[in-house]
Protein backbone atom coordinates (compact mmCIF):
# COMPACT_ATOMS: atom_id res chain seq x y z
CA UNK A 1 0.00 0.00 0.00
CA UNK A 2 1.07 3.05 -1.11
CA UNK A 3 4.73 1.64 -1.72
CA UNK A 4 5.48 3.92 -4.85
CA UNK A 5 6.30 7.37 -2.45
CA UNK A 6 9.24 8.75 -3.29
CA UNK A 7 11.03 10.54 -0.51
CA UNK A 8 13.36 12.64 -2.71
CA UNK A 9 15.35 16.01 -1.45
CA UNK A 10 13.10 17.92 -3.94
CA UNK A 11 10.12 20.36 -2.73
CA UNK A 12 8.01 17.39 -1.70
CA UNK A 13 10.87 15.23 0.28
CA UNK A 14 8.97 15.85 3.57
CA UNK A 15 5.68 14.61 2.54
CA UNK A 16 3.90 12.67 5.01
CA UNK A 17 3.02 8.78 3.87
CA UNK A 18 -0.84 8.40 3.82
CA UNK A 19 -2.41 5.75 6.60
CA UNK A 20 -5.20 3.47 6.19
CA UNK A 21 -6.84 2.94 9.72
CA UNK A 22 -9.30 0.23 10.38
CA UNK A 23 -11.72 -0.40 13.06
CA UNK A 24 -12.11 -3.92 14.17
CA UNK A 25 -15.66 -5.13 13.09
CA UNK A 26 -16.84 -5.33 16.92
CA UNK A 27 -15.20 -1.41 17.21
CA UNK A 28 -13.03 -2.20 19.90
CA UNK A 29 -9.83 -1.25 18.54
CA UNK A 30 -8.30 0.48 15.41
CA UNK A 31 -5.38 -1.48 13.35
CA UNK A 32 -2.98 1.42 12.27
CA UNK A 33 -2.56 3.24 15.64
CA UNK A 34 0.95 4.51 16.79
CA UNK A 35 -0.24 4.53 20.24
CA UNK A 36 -2.91 2.73 22.65
CA UNK A 37 -3.41 4.35 25.90
CA UNK A 38 -4.79 2.40 28.62
CA UNK A 39 -6.52 4.48 31.89
CA UNK A 40 -7.34 2.58 35.00
CA UNK A 41 -10.24 2.89 36.69
CA UNK A 42 -7.86 3.06 39.70
CA UNK A 43 -6.31 6.53 38.29
CA UNK A 44 -9.75 7.89 38.53
CA UNK A 45 -10.66 8.44 41.93
CA UNK A 46 -10.88 11.64 42.31
CA UNK A 47 -13.44 11.96 39.43
CA UNK A 48 -16.28 10.36 40.51
CA UNK A 49 -18.69 12.02 43.33
CA UNK A 50 -19.55 8.78 45.20
CA UNK A 51 -16.11 7.56 46.80
CA UNK A 52 -17.79 4.60 48.59
CA UNK A 53 -19.13 3.31 45.67
CA UNK A 54 -15.79 3.89 43.96
CA UNK A 55 -14.16 1.67 46.12
CA UNK A 56 -17.06 -1.12 46.04
CA UNK A 57 -15.83 -1.29 42.74
CA UNK A 58 -12.02 -0.80 42.53
CA UNK A 59 -12.08 -3.34 45.19
CA UNK A 60 -13.38 -6.26 43.05
CA UNK A 61 -11.18 -5.39 40.58
CA UNK A 62 -8.43 -3.59 41.50
CA UNK A 63 -6.84 -3.70 37.81
CA UNK A 64 -9.91 -3.01 35.92
CA UNK A 65 -9.57 -1.01 32.62
CA UNK A 66 -11.95 2.15 32.41
CA UNK A 67 -10.79 3.36 29.01
CA UNK A 68 -8.68 2.67 26.12
CA UNK A 69 -7.28 4.98 23.41
CA UNK A 70 -6.28 3.68 20.42
CA UNK A 71 -4.63 6.96 18.87
CA UNK A 72 -2.92 7.89 15.19
CA UNK A 73 -0.75 10.63 15.71
CA UNK A 74 1.85 11.46 12.98
CA UNK A 75 3.59 14.41 15.35
CA UNK A 76 2.71 17.37 17.00
CA UNK A 77 3.02 20.00 14.17
CA UNK A 78 0.70 22.28 13.63
CA UNK A 79 -1.99 21.56 11.07
CA UNK A 80 -1.91 18.40 11.14
CA UNK A 81 -4.67 15.96 12.76
CA UNK A 82 -4.50 13.51 15.42
CA UNK A 83 -7.02 11.29 15.29
CA UNK A 84 -8.47 7.57 16.81
CA UNK A 85 -11.01 5.42 18.81
CA UNK A 86 -11.89 5.85 22.43
CA UNK A 87 -13.48 3.04 23.87
CA UNK A 88 -14.94 3.20 26.65
CA UNK A 89 -15.94 0.23 28.86
CA UNK A 90 -19.78 0.85 30.61
CA UNK A 91 -20.30 0.43 34.30
CA UNK A 92 -22.25 2.74 37.01
CA UNK A 93 -20.48 4.77 40.19
CA UNK A 94 -23.21 4.82 42.46
CA UNK A 95 -25.60 6.82 39.99
CA UNK A 96 -22.70 8.27 37.87
CA UNK A 97 -22.03 6.48 34.91
CA UNK A 98 -18.72 5.69 33.52
CA UNK A 99 -16.60 8.44 32.31
CA UNK A 100 -13.27 9.80 31.21
CA UNK A 101 -11.21 12.34 33.19
CA UNK A 102 -11.41 14.69 30.23
CA UNK A 103 -9.84 17.97 29.71
CA UNK A 104 -9.79 21.15 27.36
CA UNK A 105 -7.31 21.63 24.80
CA UNK A 106 -4.43 23.25 25.71
CA UNK A 107 -4.56 25.49 23.54
CA UNK A 108 -7.83 26.01 24.45
CA UNK A 109 -8.91 27.47 21.52
CA UNK A 110 -8.11 23.99 19.69
CA UNK A 111 -11.62 21.82 18.40
CA UNK A 112 -12.66 18.39 18.37
CA UNK A 113 -15.23 15.95 17.06
CA UNK A 114 -16.56 12.51 18.18
CA UNK A 115 -18.43 10.31 15.56
CA UNK A 116 -20.43 7.58 17.78
CA UNK A 117 -19.09 3.94 16.45
CA UNK A 118 -20.64 1.35 18.64
CA UNK A 119 -22.97 2.02 22.11
CA UNK A 120 -24.95 4.76 23.66
CA UNK A 121 -23.37 8.06 25.58
CA UNK A 122 -22.61 11.29 25.41
CA UNK A 123 -19.90 13.93 24.95
CA UNK A 124 -20.40 16.44 28.06
CA UNK A 125 -19.60 19.72 27.81
CA UNK A 126 -18.26 23.05 29.75
CA UNK A 127 -17.70 26.73 28.81
CA UNK A 128 -15.56 28.41 30.41
CA UNK A 129 -18.15 30.43 32.67
CA UNK A 130 -19.93 26.86 33.45
CA UNK A 131 -22.48 26.81 30.67
CA UNK A 132 -23.07 22.80 30.34
CA UNK A 133 -23.84 20.95 26.81
CA UNK A 134 -24.52 17.46 27.16
CA UNK A 135 -24.91 16.08 23.69
CA UNK A 136 -25.97 12.09 23.67
CA UNK A 137 -24.70 10.16 20.89
CA UNK A 138 -25.97 6.79 19.22
CA UNK A 139 -24.23 5.02 16.10
CA UNK A 140 -23.86 7.56 13.35
CA UNK A 141 -24.07 10.90 15.63
CA UNK A 142 -21.20 12.98 15.41
CA UNK A 143 -20.26 15.54 18.45
CA UNK A 144 -18.64 18.97 17.25
CA UNK A 145 -16.51 19.83 20.35
CA UNK A 146 -16.23 24.36 19.32
CA UNK A 147 -13.18 25.69 20.62
CA UNK A 148 -12.43 26.43 24.13
CA UNK A 149 -15.03 23.78 25.53
CA UNK A 150 -13.96 21.22 27.99
CA UNK A 151 -15.17 17.80 27.42
CA UNK A 152 -15.42 14.15 28.33
CA UNK A 153 -17.18 11.01 27.29
CA UNK A 154 -20.19 9.68 29.11
CA UNK A 155 -20.86 6.13 28.79
CA UNK A 156 -24.73 5.83 29.19
CA UNK A 157 -24.90 1.91 28.10
CA UNK A 158 -24.27 -1.01 29.03
CA UNK A 159 -21.97 -2.01 26.51
CA UNK A 160 -18.84 -0.29 25.10
CA UNK A 161 -19.22 3.47 24.13
CA UNK A 162 -17.03 4.18 21.09
CA UNK A 163 -16.24 7.39 19.27
CA UNK A 164 -13.99 8.18 16.76
CA UNK A 165 -12.25 11.38 17.40
CA UNK A 166 -10.35 14.10 15.15
CA UNK A 167 -8.41 17.13 16.43
CA UNK A 168 -5.57 19.72 15.33
CA UNK A 169 -1.94 18.21 16.34
CA UNK A 170 -1.17 20.88 17.93
CA UNK A 171 -4.17 20.96 20.83
CA UNK A 172 -2.38 19.19 23.39
CA UNK A 173 -4.49 18.55 26.40
CA UNK A 174 -4.84 20.16 29.96
CA UNK A 175 -6.56 17.63 32.20
CA UNK A 176 -6.32 19.64 35.49
CA UNK A 177 -8.95 21.90 34.59
CA UNK A 178 -11.84 19.89 35.79
CA UNK A 179 -10.43 18.79 39.25
CA UNK A 180 -9.51 22.67 39.58
CA UNK A 181 -13.22 23.18 39.40
CA UNK A 182 -14.44 20.00 41.88
CA UNK A 183 -15.67 18.62 38.46
CA UNK A 184 -18.10 20.02 35.56
CA UNK A 185 -20.70 22.30 37.11
CA UNK A 186 -22.94 19.68 36.48
CA UNK A 187 -22.99 15.50 36.82
CA UNK A 188 -24.84 13.25 34.71
CA UNK A 189 -26.87 10.63 36.91
CA UNK A 190 -28.77 7.71 35.94
CA UNK A 191 -32.73 8.47 36.35
CA UNK A 192 -35.02 5.46 35.74
CA UNK A 193 -33.86 3.60 32.51
CA UNK A 194 -32.33 7.31 31.10
CA UNK A 195 -30.24 10.31 32.72
CA UNK A 196 -30.55 13.53 33.94
CA UNK A 197 -28.49 16.47 34.54
CA UNK A 198 -28.00 17.72 38.00
CA UNK A 199 -26.23 20.66 39.74
CA UNK A 200 -22.71 19.07 41.10
CA UNK A 201 -22.29 20.69 44.70
CA UNK A 202 -18.99 20.52 44.60
CA UNK A 203 -18.64 22.90 41.73
CA UNK A 204 -16.59 26.05 42.11
CA UNK A 205 -17.54 28.46 39.68
CA UNK A 206 -14.17 29.70 37.91
CA UNK A 207 -13.35 33.40 38.35
CA UNK A 208 -13.02 36.02 35.58
CA UNK A 209 -9.04 35.30 34.97
CA UNK A 210 -9.38 31.88 35.05
CA UNK A 211 -12.47 32.25 32.51
CA UNK A 212 -9.81 34.64 30.40
CA UNK A 213 -6.92 32.10 30.57
CA UNK A 214 -9.32 29.39 29.40
CA UNK A 215 -11.10 31.65 26.16
CA UNK A 216 -7.00 32.84 25.07
CA UNK A 217 -6.44 32.44 21.87
CA UNK A 218 -2.57 30.70 20.67
CA UNK A 219 -0.81 31.17 17.17
CA UNK A 220 -0.48 28.30 15.04
ZN1 LIG B 1 -10.10 16.92 23.36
Amino acid sequence: MCSKISYGSGPTGNLRRPALLRMAQDASALTGATAIKRTRLADLADVFAASAAFAARLAADPDATAYEVHEHRPDGVAGDLISGLSVLHPGRVGAEFAMTRGHIHARPDRPEIYACQAGHGLIHMEAPDGTTCPLELRPGDVAYVPPHWIHRSVNLGAADFVTLFCYPADAGQDYGVIAESGGMRTLILADGNGWREAPNPRYRPRDAAAQARLMRRTAA
